[in-house]
């Protein structure tokens, strides 16, 4: 059982393991003309309830032979250029390989005694990032499991440093667009019911500024307290990029720390041509920024970033057997006090790959491609008379809808297209998503891969129709 043991003796073993599944892998990727099998759910439940987890193979080979068929045959490859639903990306090789590594090492980035170089690893990427936003010399950060607990760790600074402990009388506003993370953290945060205010958006996605005048001057004049104003940089459904430089004016103004959840748009950090969309940024208080999104790196990767550093401080607690007062003292490294979790996986070597080997104009050549891409689309689509598209793309998502020229019942529109998402998915042939636009079902692509086609766009608007007019035609035949 020792020979399982990653160490000195079993060096050999760990290569040829590794590589045996490296293999399977490449070769799965060579060899996909589809993102998707079509797989049911029916179909896997019982592939994988057979297994009896305490009967154990013994031998890799076989193991991975299980894995082709109860994962690797049927699983959602982003990789493939049709795959054009949720805000996935298509990662990038040094990534891929430094998380071979940071698994194979462990750190954990806690403490500087398990970890050393990593946290100084760490602590450059934070930087970095935090001078491409321009959040100026106190800035600082930490790495964390993903945009969720960015923005939640964030709200948690902005309550500790409101001017209030009456948890009830704190607001938090955010657009009718922002990311539903807003309001799963308010609940956890202990604010009251009626915490998050709820701004609505412009034509173009973006939060309306007169409005959220409005809310603050209502909010004072109530006799509440501004919490945070939450401002998205690339709205999830739309890639909206809410006026940032207006909002900090209001921020200013009111005492209310600004957030701007850049989960999505932090792709523009390297873009050589687009950085100008995200002017306004520098003055956040704290900024969300998802690396696993349009950095194309792999599940987990994202990071926190304050303006002042001082404010991490409310994450910090001490423990006697990890992180003690006196480490502070002596002036050891040490990331815990800075963040929600204790253990902590070495994520940010995946970014050093990444700018060590193909630098950040690399990932901004693949973000701006896929930004154009999107403009393209945006184009078929409007000239499309079988479509409606909701806005012109900003960063990379088209949301849009089949709309048949013979049916005037919105209500049999939505259900074409709800027919249409699921028929696609189950053909595999390509992965669309879909979302709600002024209570009417519509269906959305999000485009990260830059091997996406214009062409696969085309196809797919297609593939949509075709499947919504064979719904339609059933449904007439029903009526009959
Ligand atoms: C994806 C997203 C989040 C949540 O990030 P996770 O990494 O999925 O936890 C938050 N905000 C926005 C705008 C997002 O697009």
């Amino acid at each position: 059982m020792r020979s399982h043991l990653l160490n000195d003796t079993t060096a050999e073993h760990y290569r040829r393991s590794v590589t045996e599944g490296v293999e399977r892998v490449a070769a799965k990727l060579a060899a996909t003309d589809r993102p998707f099998t079509g797989v049911t759910v029916d179909d896997l439940t019982p592939r994988i309830e057979q297994i009896d987890l305490d009967r154990p193979l013994n031998d890799t080979a076989a193991a991975l032979d299980e894995l082709e068929e109860v994962y690797l045959r049927d699983a959602v490859y982003f990789h493939h250029p049709r795959y054009l639903a949720h805000l996935n990306c298509p990662v990038v090789i040094p990534a891929v390989l430094g998380e071979a590594i940071l698994s194979a090492v462990n750190s954990s980035l806690d403490t500087w005694d398990q970890s050393a170089g990593g946290t100084l690893i760490e602590r450059k990427l934070i930087d970095w990032t935090a001078d491409r936003i321009g959040l100026g010399p106190a800035a600082d950060g930490v790495f964390t499991s993903g945009g969720t607990q960015s923005n939640l760790q964030a709200l948690l600074l902005a309550r500790e440093e409101a001017k209030t402990k009456d948890l009830g009388s704190l607001r938090v506003f955010a657009s009718e667009a922002s990311h539903f993370s807003v309001k799963k953290s308010a609940k956890l945060l202990g604010l009251g019911q009626d915490a998050v205010v709820v701004v609505p958006v412009d034509h173009d996605q973006r939060m309306q500024t007169v409005a959220l005048a409005h809310e603050l001057e209502r909010c004072a004049a109530d006799g509440l307290v501004p919490m945070a104003v939450v401002a998205t940089a690339g709205t999830t459904d739309f890639g909206s990029i809410d006026p940032l430089p207006e909002i900090a004016e209001l921020c200013a103004q009111s005492g209310a720390w600004l957030h701007v959840d850049a989960a999505y748009g932090c792709g523009l950090l390297t873009s050589r041509t687009r950085r100008s969309l995200l002017e306004g940024i520098e003055r956040a208080d704290s900024v969300t920024v998802d690396y696993h999104k349009s950095f194309f790196q792999p599940v987990s990767s994202s990071a926190v970033l304050v303006r002042d550093a001082a404010t991490l401080r409310h994450a910090t607690y001490h423990a006697e057997y990890l992180n003690p007062r006196r480490m502070a003292q002596e002036r050891i490294p040490n990331q815990v006090d800075k963040s929600l979790q204790t253990t902590r996986r070495f994520d940010a070597l995946k970014l050093w790959m990444t700018l060590r080997v193909m630098g950040a104009d690399g990932i901004g050549q693949l973000f701006d491609e896929v930004c154009d891409l999107a403009a393209e689309g945006y184009g078929l689509l409007a000239a499309d008379p079988r479509y409606d598209v909701v806005v012109e793309p900003t960063l990379s998502t088209l949301v849009f809808r089949y709309v048949p020229a013979a049916v005037t019942d919105p209500a049999e529109t939505d259900r074409a297209n709800l027919y249409a998402r699921k028929a696609l998915f189950a053909s595999g042939a390509a992965i669309v998503a879909g979302t709600k636009v002024n209570g009417r079902h519509y269906l959305k692509f999000t485009l990260l891969n830059p091997e996406t086609k214009a062409s696969d766009i085309a196809a797919v608007l297609d593939l949509i129709a075709g499947h919504a007019e064979q719904y339609l035609g059933e449904s007439l035949d029903r009526a009959c």
